[in-house]
Formats: structure tokens, C-alpha cells, sequence
């Protein structure tokens, strides 16, 4: 069965072991995958998420121990939010201001309870409370029981010029649907239960946004399979006029790119083959994983890779 939604959303961080240490500690995600960058094995490939990596719940970074800072504009994802249950939120709010986690108040968007608040790197997130939320895969620690536990991502907030053919692309290829307006907010949702929440601002002519630490990379939809990915690409080329890259292989999905027409990268990715195919679903994340063709430089990739603890 197809499932419409996002698969992940990547982002570039600043130190790793920063990183590392507010995703699993303080949010309380699994490290589902720790790899490399495929296009630049010096910088780790850190993948979040529940306790299956199930598309839709992965938050990926591309952590650079020196990067210099983005800014949100236009052509930028504004905002990417988790999935909490909505009795949740006050736990959270009281756990943000333990950790010293920059946060905002608590607000309403489309009818839902809304925390927005920052990573360490100064990224733009939020916890949306979700009635009824399911509990399936919920990977839970210590201090965050699975009543409170962070049920994957909900969905993104971009920001274009003018949102009209982003939203084309959303509707069109990606099977999601306009379901309300609020502003110059246009909300579109897919039919999955995880991450299928697309808010698309069109903000007019405000400063194009700057990729750096703390800005999202690129956001990536689902394909059920090659089949389903392959007639995307058609429509992106004979209808929208875009010209996709070739398909990648990122070892637990298949992935293909291209810029869509407010400027933000995205990325189509198959469902399969997941995270579990090259660690058992009770080690994920436990030992650095390179793809087939980096194995011959596992030492000189581990010496230039910077300390995690
Ligand atoms: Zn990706």
C-alpha cells in the first residue's frame, strides 16, 4: 500500500557530539544509523528516529564541527515538528526549561497545541499535540516514559516567494491535498500517519534564506518502491518541467533530487530496504556503518571523523 508522507528531513548541525547527545538525551530519539555522508565520508551522517526508523519519524544530520550559521528566508524550511500526544505538552514544556532548551510559549495553529522551540544550533522546531496519538514504535529512555515519548515527526512549515507551484508539486506528485488555510499559511497533508503535515508560506518578496548550521538541507518524500518513484520523475519532467538527478543508492532507501520551484531541495526516497539492513533492528545506531564502497577507507575515515564522547 502507498503511503504519501515525508520519508526524512535532513539538516546541518554544528559539533556531533552536541548533536548526538540533544537528540538522544534530551529529546530522547533513537540513533537509528550512524554512517558517513556518501558524498563526504569526513562528516558523519547521524539518522533519528523511532524505534524502527520508520519513515517518516527520521531526523538526519550532517553534523560540521565548524560550520557558520544559516538563515531562514525564503527558499528555507521554516520549521519542522515532532509528534507528541497532546497530553504530553507540559511535560515537555517543564523539560525544556530543565535542560535549558530555548522555547517558545505554547500556541495554537489549525485547531492543535503547538511548542515551538530550538537545538542547540539554533534550528527552528516544534512539538505538535496529537489526541489519540499511537504508540507503536515509541523507543523510550530513562527519563522520557512512553506516555510522553515523541512519536516521529509531524510535518514542515516552508517558506517560498509565492507558494502556488510548491503546492502543485505536493498535490500532484506526492499525493497530498489541500486541507486549510490560516494567513498565508496553506496547509497540504498526505495520507500517512507519520509526518504527512506540509505548511507552505508564501512570504513575497522577503530575503532569499542562506544554507548554514541550523537550516534544513532537504526534505524527502516517499516512494513506496522504485516503480512509484520512477512515475514521480515522470511527472516532475512532463508536467512541472523539472529535471531530477539519477537514482542514488543510500543503502537503506533510494533516493533521487531536485530543486523545486521555491528553491528548496527535495529528495524522493523509497520505503525499503530500511534500517535494518546491515545492523539487527536491536543494534541500530551502535557502530559506525559505511556503504560497500567506503569499507576499504574504514581508517582513514574513522581518523579524520571528529570524537564522540
Ligand atoms: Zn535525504
Amino acid at each position: 500500500m502507498r503511503h504519501h508522507g515525508i520519508h526524512h528531513v535532513t539538516v546541518i548541525a554544528g559539533p556531533a557530539r552536541r548533536n548526538l547527545d540533544f537528540y538522544t538525551r534530551v529529546l530522547g530519539l533513537r540513533l537509528v544509523k550512524k554512517t558517513v555522508n556518501f558524498d563526504d565520508p569526513a562528516t558523519y551522517h547521524f539518522y533519528f528516529g523511532d524505534s524502527i526508523g520508520s519513515p517518516g519519524s527520521i531526523l538526519t544530520f550532517f553534523p560540521w564541527e565548524h560550520v557558520a550559521p544559516g538563515q531562514t528566508g525564503t527558499g528555507t524550511t521554516q520549521e519542522t515538528a515532532f509528534r507528541v500526544p497532546e497530553s504530553a505538552l507540559a511535560f515537555w514544556e517543564q523539560r525544556f526549561i530543565e535542560q535549558g532548551v530555548e522555547h517558545g510559549k505554547p500556541e495554537k495553529r489549525f485547531g492543535q497545541s503547538v511548542l515551538p522551540f530550538k537545538d542547540p544550533d539554533g534550528t527552528s522546531l516544534a512539538l505538535v499535540g496529537i489526541a489519540n496519538v499511537r504508540t507503536d514504535n515509541t523507543w523510550t529512555t530513562g527519563a522520557i516514559p512512553t506516555e510522553h515519548a515523541i512519536q516521529g515527526l509531524e510535518g514542515v512549515t516552508l517558506l517560498v516567494e509565492n507558494g502556488e507551484p510548491t503546492g502543485a508539486i505536493l498535490t500532484d506528485v506526492f499525493g497530498f491535498r489541500e486541507v486549510a488555510r490560516e494567513g498565508e499559511l496553506v496547509r497540504y497533508k498526505g495520507d500517512a500517519v507519520l509526518c504527512s503535515v506540509v505548511d507552505v508560506r508564501s512570504a513575497g518578496s522577503k530575503l532569499p534564506g542562506r544554507t548554514g548550521g541550523g537550516t534544513v538541507h532537504h526534505i524527502a518524500f516517499r516512494a513506496t518502491d522504485d516503480a512509484h518513484q520512477v512515475e514521480m520523475v515522470r511527472k516532475l519532467v512532463e508536467t512541472h518541467g523539472l529535471q531530477p538527478t539519477e537514482q542514488k543508492d543510500r543503502n537503506y532507501f533510494r533516493s533521487v533530487y531536485f530543486r523545486e520551484p521555491g528553491g528548496i531541495l527535495f529528495e524522493i526516497a523509497t520505503d525499503g530496504p530500511g534500517f535494518d539492513a546491515d545492523e539487527t533492528h536491536d543494534n541500530l545506531g551502535d557502530e559506525l556503518k559505511l556503504p560497500a564502497f567506503l569499507e576499504a577507507r574504514r581508517s582513514e575515515i574513522e581518523g579524520k571523523l571528529p570524537a564522540l564522547t
